[in-house]
């Protein structure tokens, strides 16, 4: 280990020792080997570049499209006396000719920097007059169709890297699933790969999720057990966040509110009086809390679905960073479900089917009755195995009236055998019950033994079965095409030596699979 790195960590940054991985990280980078970063918010990502950076005799390059948080993290690494400017859209011109002086004088050993700035000629041509020794790309997954959060300009961050091959290149990011890591390397040419993968368990988060029934009453029953504590309201409508502040303010709490059809004033305002204490709870569309560093919030609500897991994970990623306890209950109906298919009937083909996949894995994490870590974690490529974490509703639940669905989950599982394991839920459900839909007809799945098999289910009934089949590890679906395989455990299964528990959704007749069911 490099003595000089932990002579920074403790005198430029008042740390007393390197959080997992740091240490292997920054060795790695300044060995000058490409180093890829997966942590969850809050891990400590930035200094893994920062300390390389001061002790790289040039220039490191941090890539980042979030410009507020440049400004933050610059202003901070001036206050410890480590050399650092940005460049971006936001700066004046004066402030920018300033900047652009500090590399020219070798006054800066950090240059952040949005990727759309980066690719302009006149950047480059700054950065061709200097040496630089590593290229940081900060929230690497934008890198991604495969993210949350995908930035064309992102794409061209490849081109880059060839231009300063002498520089080692980092890629940072907290939202990685195993496919988004792999587009990053393939992206990036990263060849000897090198990562680091923290655990994504926030083990001091409770995670509760529940059925709205009545999301107001839910709501404030459980915001009372958090006197004089902060929390976030996430919801998924500027509408649905000014009647919910109304709401809890006419209620006497403390709460204020954040979305972008405020005014910029009235949001800088709202947050900071949040960040200051000085209110109590925070109602929020997911605009809300990019690079919010409050160490104290102790609970998240999230008063509709979210669309996908990434984005549940990073803003329930947003409590508890002080290490203790923080709850997180989030609501879910039939009608977010809907609502988020709308948005989605409005995308392209090819992202109508990725973001498809994405919520049906939220959707599935919201129905499971096994510790909600396990799917959690397994979105995230790391298998979860305490039999009991203690720390979510399905843990700590006990008396959940489960029923045997041993004979639904054989036919549903033969019927992904006999067609091959090349299909998706809904194909299988739609031979199931017997359905004279083209697909089915045209591949002859008409004439399988499991055809029609499967009336005594609706189609809405047959999906949640086939949730809790994947969830119980009996199949696994693959996230690119969605088709589903068996597991070993299927095969128990068909043998009878293992029984199958779950649960069997109400039949709802008012809902959009009435006309299919009936
Ligand atoms: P990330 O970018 O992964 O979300 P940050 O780099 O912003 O995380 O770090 C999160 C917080 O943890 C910051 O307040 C940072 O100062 C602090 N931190 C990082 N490394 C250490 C360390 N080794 N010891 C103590 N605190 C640390
Ligand atoms: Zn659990």
């Amino acid at each position: 280990m490099h003595h000089e790195a932990h002579t920074l960590l403790k005198e430029v940054f008042g740390y007393e020792s390197f959080r997992p991985l740091q240490q292997e990280i920054i060795t790695n980078v300044l060995n000058k080997r490409d180093t890829l970063v997966v942590m969850p918010t809050g891990g400590g990502k930035s200094l893994c570049y920062q300390i390389p950076a001061l002790i790289f005799p040039g220039l490191t390059v941090v890539v980042s499209p979030l410009i507020s948080l440049m400004k933050d993290q610059v202003e901070q690494l001036q206050e410890v006396g480590a050399g650092a400017v940005f460049l971006n859209s936001s700066l004046s011109y004066d402030e920018y000719r300033h900047n652009v002086a500090c590399i020219m004088r070798d006054e800066a050993k950090l240059l952040y920097v949005a990727p759309e700035t980066l690719l302009m000629q006149k950047t480059l041509a700054l950065l061709d007059s200097k040496t630089m020794d590593c290229l940081a790309i900060d929230e690497a997954h934008c890198i991604s169709e495969w993210g949350h959060d995908f930035r064309p300009e992102y794409r061209q961050l490849a081109g880059i890297r060839s231009r300063y091959p002498h520089a080692v290149s980092m890629a940072l990011t907290a939202t990685a699933t195993p496919r988004v890591q792999n587009d990053i390397k393939n992206s990036l040419n990263f060849d000897a790969s090198n990562e680091f993968i923290a655990s994504f368990n926030r083990k001091n988060l409770f995670l509760e999720m529940a059925a709205k029934t009545n999301p107001m009453l839910q709501t404030v029953e459980f915001v009372e057990q958090f006197p004089n504590q902060s929390g976030i309201i996430y919801c998924s409508t500027r509408r649905q966040v000014d009647e919910l502040a109304a709401i809890l303010i006419g209620e006497g709490f403390s709460a204020t509110l954040y979305h972008a059809g405020l005014s910029d004033e009235e949001r800088r305002r709202n947050q900071e009086r949040f960040i200051r204490d000085d209110v109590q709870i925070i109602v929020a569309t997911i605009a809300f809390g990019m690079g919010i560093n409050k160490p104290n919030i102790r609970f998240i609500v999230h008063y509709d679905l979210p669309k996908n897991i990434e984005s549940y994970y990073q803003q329930i990623g947003r409590a508890g960073r002080d290490g203790l306890h923080a709850h997180c209950l989030l609501l879910y109906s039939y009608g977010d479900i809907r609502t988020i298919n709308y948005f989605i009937e409005q995308k392209s083909p090819e992202e109508q089917r990725i973001a498809t996949i994405h919520l049906n894995a939220m959707v599935g994490l919201a129905e499971t009755d096994v510790c909600r870590r396990i799917p959690l974690l397994r979105y995230f490529g790391e298998q979860y195995e305490a039999p009991n974490c203690g720390m979510c509703d399905n843990c700590t639940n006990t008396g959940q009236e489960l029923v045997d669905i041993t004979i639904p989950a054989q036919k549903f599982l033969s019927c992904v055998k006999r067609t091959g394991e090349l299909f998706g839920a809904g194909h299988v459900i739609d031979v199931l019950r017997g359905s004279q839909a083209q697909k089915v007809l045209q591949h002859r799945h008409d004439q399988l033994s499991t055809y029609g098999i499967g009336l005594e289910f609706s189609k809405k009934q047959w999906f949640h079965l086939s949730r809790q089949f994947l969830q119980k590890g009996l199949m696994t679906q693959d996230l690119e095409f969605g088709s589903l395989k068996l597991t070993s455990k299927a095969w128990e299964v068909f043998r009878g030596n293992e029984k199958v528990m779950g649960k069997i959704e109400a039949e709802r007749r008012s809902d959009e699979y009435t006309a299919l069911s009936d």
